[in-house]
């Protein structure tokens, strides 16, 4: 844990420095408060988020009458951690129902970071002894397949898939159906994302998830989102959200921007919480993610 802290706080002091500088100034006028607003939307919290911290902080500094710098940050990494959502759960739902496989669709955006995380996860599944099965579900790339196919070799874990061009909802329905024989805890399902229309992928990917439920119940659709994205991101995330009930977020290349305030813009935005965190392009770079760890980190 506390190399997460480390890590993080490498990429997303700057944010927290940049706050802590300008409430450590004594009294602050208008302009030092537009400042720290600036601050907060550079870093991608988004409008909503940023006007209701600046109220509350300026409340809770007014009333208390604050004027040391220890107090103000104080107050501000307990606002930060409110805003970030202190009590949202954020376990992996990966455990099945009378013995059936839980069951965990990953979906996103190409090139956000699916296939790494299905594989990441994997490997923290298989660190806690749990049995894993992966499925090969994005069937348009002969590459993810591969791709994914070299992580559960690296893991240790067997993957399904079918022919290049097969039907993704098909390759699911195998995955989960031999989870369901061979008594695996988890099968981890990564599928496509081509996002070429809204309706192209709700079929897709609603097929995917229909199919499978024919095996047994998906226990969590896990959104993949590339935190150097931005606004693209959250509006490609809203896309998939309309699509399949998202119920956790894993964010992305967290190692690639100091924007970090995208964790709070995209909770707001689906109303689901980020789960993980990807901070690096390595195998063991997924983190849990965690609120107060992760405002430390910014604090840092
Ligand atoms: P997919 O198309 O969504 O399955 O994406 P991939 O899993 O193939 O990942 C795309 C690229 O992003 C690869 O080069 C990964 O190594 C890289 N990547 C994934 N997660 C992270 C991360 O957390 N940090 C960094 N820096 N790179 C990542």
């Amino acid at each position: 844990m506390m190399r997460l802290r480390a890590r993080l706080a490498r990429s997303q002091s700057s944010l927290g420095k940049g706050l802590l500088s300008l409430l450590g100034g004594g009294k602050l006028s208008d302009d030092d408060w537009e400042e720290i607003e600036d601050t907060l939307l550079a870093a991608d919290v988004g409008v909503g988020p940023t006007t209701e911290l600046v109220e509350n902080l300026r409340a809770r500094l007014s009333t208390e009458g604050v004027s040391d710098t220890d107090r103000a940050r104080t107050i501000l990494r307990e606002e930060l951690i409110g805003l970030v959502g202190p009590s949202l759960d954020r376990t992996l739902h990966s455990t099945g129902d009378d013995g059936a496989p839980g069951v965990v669709l990953v979906v996103g955006v190409n090139g956000t970071g699916k296939t790494t995380t299905v594989g990441r996860l994997a490997r923290v599944l298989v660190a806690e002894e749990k049995t894993v099965l992966l499925g090969a579900a994005d069937t348009f790339r002969a590459a993810a397949a591969d791709q994914l196919e070299t992580w559960g070799e690296r893991v240790g874990v067997p993957t399904v898939r079918g022919p290049e061009g097969g039907d993704p909802a098909s390759v699911g329905f195998d995955a989960v159906k031999r989870g369901i024989t061979e008594g695996t805890d988890v099968v981890l399902v990564d599928t496509a994302g081509r996002l070429h229309t809204k309706a192209g992928l709700m079929d897709e990917l609603g097929k995917v998830k229909r199919v499978v439920e024919k095996q047994a119940p998906v226990t969590e659709v896990l959104l993949v989102i590339d935190a150097t994205t931005g606004q693209n991101g959250l509006t490609q995330a809203r896309v998939f959200s309309e699509v399949v009930d998202v119920t956790g977020v894993v964010l992305t290349k967290l190692d690639g921007t100091a924007k970090g305030g995208i964790v709070v813009a995209v909770q707001r935005e689906l109303g689901v919480p980020v789960k993980f965190v990807g901070l690096g392009e390595g195998a063991d770079d997924l983190a849990p993610f965690d609120a107060e760890e992760f405002v430390d980190a910014l604090l840092a």
